[in-house]
């Protein structure tokens, strides 16, 4: 039978991941720092335990999905982290959206203990998550990605290996940036199309049989009533929080100005999430842009 896997972050994504995991048949011992996120998981046979040292006394392979930097750094080095209690030879896999830098001081951390750790951040969104499709993007050590993919491929439809520690979260970063200006690209335009008196479904299909076609046009439509089993469809709650999306447009202008890189609609997308974080939009998905667009309906 299957040795036990930990899991630590049982949130929008981190859940389903993990119950991927037990439908796959690897036992597994997880743990949040909200109780009520750890429910579901533990009637459906998870061991939860009280922090994330207790996940690596009792475990060699550890994957976290966590909201930003500060939480993953409390998470492998805070006073109950996975540092604290890792067996050497661990693998220890992040698939949160960080600064690389960060990957890279909690790769260098855990080699100390004798320990390997991952980035693996994904892209696919709450529905690749339960459906086992996300797309895993790795850096790390080449020689540790067989025993990484192993357990990825229980959660994911395709795993990459990108290069050294801190490169998966550099191809998310990119992802995010593009994804942020398709999103508000999107809204806009589904929202001048309908003041032009298309009928949104219409507009809908005609760009996805057209080049303005697009993930956010296509399997992400912002504007209510267009598609199915999406945030928008459920006054955008659930999917991916605006905050979390600000949060990866930060990434990348820090990036952006380290490697003195142009990204002119990366930094414009960053300030409109940033201001919607302001106005009320944090916990709503990120595709709630096209609602922030339509503010000036109610004036
Ligand atoms: P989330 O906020 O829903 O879940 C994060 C979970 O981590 C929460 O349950 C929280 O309680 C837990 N947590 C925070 N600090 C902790 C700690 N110290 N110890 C234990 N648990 C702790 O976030 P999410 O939507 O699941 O996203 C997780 C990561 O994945 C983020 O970095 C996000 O950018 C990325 N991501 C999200 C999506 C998406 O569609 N939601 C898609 C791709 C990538």
């Amino acid at each position: 039978s299957k040795t036990q896997v930990g899991f630590i972050g049982l949130g929008n994504m981190g859940k389903p991941m993990a119950k991927n995991l037990l439908k796959h048949g690897y036992p597994v011992v997880a743990t949040d720092v909200f109780p009520e996120s750890c429910k579901e998981l533990q009637e459906l046979g998870a061991q939860i335990v009280d922090n994330p040292a207790e996940v690596a006394d009792q475990t060699d392979r550890i994957v976290t999905m966590l909201p930003s930097s500060p939480n993953v750094i409390e998470v492998y080095t805070g006073p109950n982290g996975i540092l604290k209690k890792v067996k050497k030879g661990s693998l220890l896999i992040d698939s949160s959206t960080i600064d690389p830098a960060v990957s890279k001081e909690m790769a260098v951390a855990a080699e100390k203990m004798g320990a390997v750790f991952m980035d693996a951040p994904v892209s696919g969104g709450v529905g690749a998550a339960s459906s086992g499709k996300l797309t895993f993007m790795v850096g790390g050590v080449e020689e540790e990605f067989t025993a990484a993919q192993e357990l990825l491929t229980c959660m994911g439809a395709n795993v990459v290996y990108c290069g050294a520690v801190g490169t998966g979260q550099a191809a998310k970063i990119c992802n995010n940036m593009l994804l942020a200006i398709g999103m508000i690209g999107t809204s806009e335009t589904m929202n001048l199309g309908i003041r032009l008196g298309l009928d949104p479904k219409l507009l809908a299909k005609i760009l996805n049989m057209s080049s303005g076609r697009c993930w956010s046009s296509d399997t992400y439509n912002p504007v209510p009533g267009v598609m199915e089993g999406v945030p928008s469809g459920n006054n955008y709650q659930g999917g991916f929080g605006t905050q979390l999306m600000a949060k990866d447009l930060g990434l990348a202008q820090t990036t952006a100005t380290n490697t003195k890189t142009p990204v002119p609609l990366g930094s414009l997308a960053h300030q409109i999430y940033r201001m919607m974080c302001a106005r009320g939009y944090a916990g709503k998905d990120f595709s709630s842009v096209f609602q922030f667009l339509r503010e000036d309906e109610d004036k």
